[in-house]
């Protein structure tokens, strides 16, 4: 049995380092591979904004369309090594005791800088919310859930965050009255990749909520959501509560 065991130890430990170069090389490729594609988007990018008469119209129109390409394919990859770096952080989150509340601050600060000309409604619990947890990580969580909330509702349409404690838990809820996610679609937008149908007009990849979920759950929290198609979506963090040290 010992034998057996050490056997079944050793291949085991050969699969996690066959694993472990794998991520990595697929890292690289996709390092080496933005890199270039920066090159051709900068490239593309100053023809298109040359002076007028540098160009004629349908080269101008060529080099429009090798850009979009370009930062279609930037995008893909930097959402890619976005979630092949959390996945290899799984087992490191720098977690130190913070408040939640600051953490939500600063993904508003963030999302005001982004979208100024937008009004969002604070409501933060007047206590402090501990949790255990990586603020950059979390901070990156509440962002995507406020950018999510503002550019799937209209311009002229509020975005509500708010902060509470009940029980053991600390709540985050971001809402907004825009188009809602069709129900048959609820169970899904978790899934990496996976974007509603009525989204699929405005930009995006699809990864953010399940790089989100996958955060949360690190924490041992969780994300849910209420929504009514064309009527407006609640999104809420589930933290567990720690208690201020004695
Ligand atoms: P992306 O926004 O890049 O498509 P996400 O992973 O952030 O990707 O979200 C996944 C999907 O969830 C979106 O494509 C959209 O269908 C839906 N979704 C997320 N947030 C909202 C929201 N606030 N209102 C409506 N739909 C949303």
């Amino acid at each position: 049995i010992a034998e057996r065991t050490e056997a079944l130890r050793e291949a085991l430990a050969l699969e996690t380092r066959a694993k472990e170069v794998y991520r990595s090389f697929v890292v690289t490729v996709a390092h080496q591979f933005r890199t270039s594609i920066s090159v051709i988007h900068l490239t593309a990018q100053r023809q298109v904004r040359s002076p007028e008469d540098a160009l004629t119209p349908e080269t101008r129109r060529r080099f429009g369309r090798i850009l979009d390409a370009a930062t279609r394919l930037e995008r893909l990859i930097s959402g890619f090594l976005e979630t092949a770096v959390i996945e290899r952080r799984e087992m490191a989150l720098h977690c130190s005791l913070i408040d939640f509340n600051a953490v939500a601050s600063v993904a508003v600060a963030q999302t005001r800088t982004a979208h100024p000309e937008r009004r969002l409604v604070c409501n933060f619990a007047s206590t402090p919310l501990l949790v255990d947890g990586d603020a950059v990580l979390l901070e990156q969580v509440v962002l995507n859930i406020l950018s999510n909330a503002v550019k799937y509702s209209g311009p002229a349409d509020t975005v509500r965050i708010g902060t509470a404690a009940e029980g053991e838990t600390i709540l985050c809820t971001v809402s907004d009255s825009g188009c809602g996610i069709p129900e048959p679609a609820l169970g899904a937008i978790f899934e990496r990749y996976y974007r509603a149908p009525n989204a699929h007009r405005l930009p995006g990849l699809g990864v953010g909520l399940s790089l989100a979920a996958q955060i949360v759950g690190l924490h041992g929290g969780r994300i849910t959501v209420a929504s009514e198609e064309g009527r407006g979506t609640d999104f809420t963090i589930h933290l567990p509560k720690r208690e201020p040290p004695a």
